[in-house]
């Protein structure tokens, strides 16, 4: 249907002549330009002309794509369907009240005719020419209009359809595009979520390394404190220089000689 539909845009767009387009321009994807003027079998510029054509009504969409071979561009081309849609139902629209409008003027006004002519003449007109043929001399007679009048209902009844169907496909258009936006919705949604929840993550560790690095210091400033007041009380000079590289090792010979300041001091009292 919706084939059908687009086919009533290109003809009266462009004509029967680039009816073939229809079909490759109705893809989810744009379509390379001169894959459209293969199928038509026609060239590449008689290709473009249509497809300007119908773009100076907003009907398609293009992209481009550098060659990276040969420098230049190539345009690639879809039908923007909903717009099309809307196209048909604004041109059939526009018909119908056309026709309406025809279809009141034949029910209330007189019409007037030479038979032997064929012309035909509002009533002002026919007033003014005396109800009398201008080409032959023969007197005007009254148009019937109901056959008109019936006709023209008919092509009325036929457009309403066309609209519906118009109508309905319009819908379906929308409903498309509706859960497409919603699930491009849904994608950026989960996509803020997972930024967030990776931010929290970063924030959460930023804060327990900090912690960490805070509890390092503590641990190693308190270590300090303690080595100076041991250092303090015992040998600070060789403790010092030695505590630097290596504390494990340096407590040891700290202790060790400690020990022999003991050791030597309580000699010393002993002495
Ligand atoms: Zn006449």
């Amino acid at each position: 249907m919706l084939n059908k539909l687009l086919n009533e845009v290109v003809l009266s767009i462009v004509g029967k002549s680039a009816e073939e387009i229809v079909e490759p321009l109705n893809s989810n994807k744009h379509v390379n330009e001169f894959i459209l003027a293969k199928k038509l079998e026609i060239t590449i510029n008689q290709t473009r002309n249509i497809l300007y054509k119908i773009a100076d009504y907003g009907l398609v969409s293009s992209i481009r794509k550098k060659d990276k071979k040969k420098g230049w561009y190539t345009y690639y081309w879809k039908f923007e369907i909903l717009k099309c849609l809307e196209y048909l139902k604004e041109l059939w629209t526009k018909e119908k009240e056309k026709i309406q409008s025809e279809v009141e003027l034949r029910k209330s006004k007189m019409f007037y005719v030479c038979e032997s002519c064929d012309l035909e003449y509002d009533e002002d007109q026919a007033l003014l020419m005396d109800f009398t043929c201008d080409e032959c001399g023969k007197i005007f007679s009254v148009k019937n209009n109901s056959k008109m009048i019936k006709d023209y209902e008919k092509v009325l009844l036929k457009i309403e359809d066309k609209l519906k169907i118009v109508g309905s496909e319009i819908e379906k258009e929308h409903a498309k595009l509706g859960k497409k936006r919603g699930a491009e919705l849904k994608k950026e949604e989960k996509e803020k979520e997972m930024k967030k929840a990776e931010n929290r993550r970063k924030r959460k560790a930023e804060k327990e390394a900090k912690k960490k690095t805070e509890k390092k210091v503590q641990k190693i400033s308190e270590k300090k404190s303690k080595k100076t007041k041991k250092i303090s009380k015992k040998k600070p000079s060789k403790g010092k220089t030695k505590s630097k590289k290596k504390p494990v090792q340096k407590k040891v010979k700290a202790k060790k000689s400690s020990h022999k300041k003991v050791v030597k001091k309580k000699t010393k009292r002993k002495k």
